[in-house]
């Protein structure tokens, strides 16, 4: 099909890159300029100032990097530990994974705890092993928020309460990239040491910003911390940022892009932006219920508002599901990744979202799996996603953001 025109749009639901409005695209069609103009901190400093609404903070500070959100990863654990440092990590999906091989490639040694695929941090055997942990050797704890791979989103403010309660001093690192800015996230509130981001999801832009957030105790202790950092040292951008400048070449267009981003969920309101991808995320639960098939997050705590992860039943490829999508009805659907390769695909539903896109995919889906011989009924899943939208379940999500 490469290089054949597809007419339509192409329904882009992988959970990232999302959409990027049209605002937004329009916002980052800028000409090049001098990026140590005299001019240029006009657009910066609102910047960094702004994102810390999207973390709920006062007291941290938020850096941008011309990155991903693995860069973001890097730049959290090496500004803060030491080689041979050890951090507490629960494993839960493909990007717990991820975070702790990077980790490990930096020389730190994780205690991983291994937790079922489809569940998530759990406070109580993080808070054991930090009270075990008498001589306070365990320099971190490293949650992800939502397990994009699984769909599953961990409760950050009761491993907060699991440190405090084992009275133990780590830090908390929290991967927020498919949460911040779609799914309530509160920096301050929760006692988060460093959080991360990534520019492709919730903030509905392009990849290529890595977005790190430290607290004030972080600051105080980067000085001590040894691993090896060049490109992502934090000082560095504290210095540059606090007159508005970067220590090198900014992604000028995307911070142009983060700009729009901004203004655009500050005027629908944040709670409304969170309460959005909670109502879409129940649509997408009522068409995988109608459907018979079940999600791979084992229970509703652990239930993601900005990723679906449905099981494909025994016998059936998740891949297949995904290739026919793509092929027939242009629609990307996300994979499941390693552990659980082939046996999901994924619905992305957050950033520039709305219910008719995501009943497109829906339906796409639905489509999908009768042609590859999955025995879903026809229309089931779109139907009871229509009448969650329009009647008192959605209703309520609905007045919920509104208000
Ligand atoms: C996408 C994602 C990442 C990786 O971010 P990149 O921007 O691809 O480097 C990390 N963690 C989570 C939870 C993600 O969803």
């Amino acid at each position: 099909m490469a290089g054949a025109r597809r007419p339509g749009r192409n329904f882009l639901f992988v959970p990232g890159p999302t959409n990027v409005p049209d605002r937004i695209l329009r916002a980052m069609h800028v000409p090049m300029e001098d990026h140590r103009s005299p001019d240029f901190p006009s657009l910066t400093i609102p910047l960094f100032s702004e994102l810390k609404k999207v973390f709920q903070t006062k007291h941290g500070q938020v850096v941008v990097f011309p990155a991903s959100g693995t860069g973001a990863w890097e730049s959290a654990l090496t500004n803060t530990l030491t080689p041979r440092d050890k951090v507490l990590a629960p494993r839960f999906g493909q990007f717990s994974h991820l975070w702790i091989d990077l980790a490990r490639r930096h020389g730190l040694e994780v205690i991983v705890q291994e937790e079922e695929w489809g569940t998530g941090a759990n406070p109580d055997r993080i808070e054991e092993v930090l009270r075990d942990d008498k001589a306070h050797e365990i320099k971190g704890v490293m949650v992800v928020h939502n397990e994009t791979a699984t769909g599953v989103t961990s409760d950050v403010a009761a491993v907060r309460r699991a440190i405090d309660a084992a009275q133990h001093p780590a830090l908390l690192y929290v991967d927020g990239v498919s949460s911040i800015g779609s799914i309530d996230f509160r920096f301050d509130e929760w006692g988060v040491d460093l959080a991360i981001t990534g520019s492709q999801k919730g903030m509905m832009l392009p990849a290529g910003l890595g977005i790190v957030c430290a607290s004030q105790k972080v600051l105080a202790k980067m000085q001590d911390a040894k691993c090896t950092r060049a490109y992502f040292d934090l000082a560095d951008q504290f210095n540059a940022n606090a007159n508005g400048y970067f220590p090198y070449t900014p992604a000028l267009p995307l911070l142009y892009g983060l700009r729009e981003a901004l203004t655009m969920m500050f005027e629908e309101g944040l709670e409304n932006v969170f309460a959005r991808h909670r109502f879409l995320a129940g649509g997408t639960r009522a068409a995988v219920d109608a459907w018979g098939l079940s999600l791979c997050a084992k229970e509703p705590k652990w239930h993601s508002d900005t990723v679906s992860a449905i099981m494909v039943p025994e016998g059936f490829n998740g891949a297949d599901v995904i290739e026919r999508a793509f092929r027939r009805y242009n629609l990307a659907l996300g994979a499941g990744l390693s552990e659980v390769a082939g046996k999901l695909f994924r619905i992305g539903h957050l950033g520039d979202l709305n219910e008719l896109m995501l009943l497109g995919a829906i339906s796409g889906a639905e489509m999908s799996m009768r042609d590859v011989g999955i025995r879903v009924e026809p229309g089931s899943g779109v139907a009871a996603a229509q009448e969650y939208f329009r009647t008192a379940n959605g209703a309520a999500d609905q007045r919920l953001a509104a208000e």
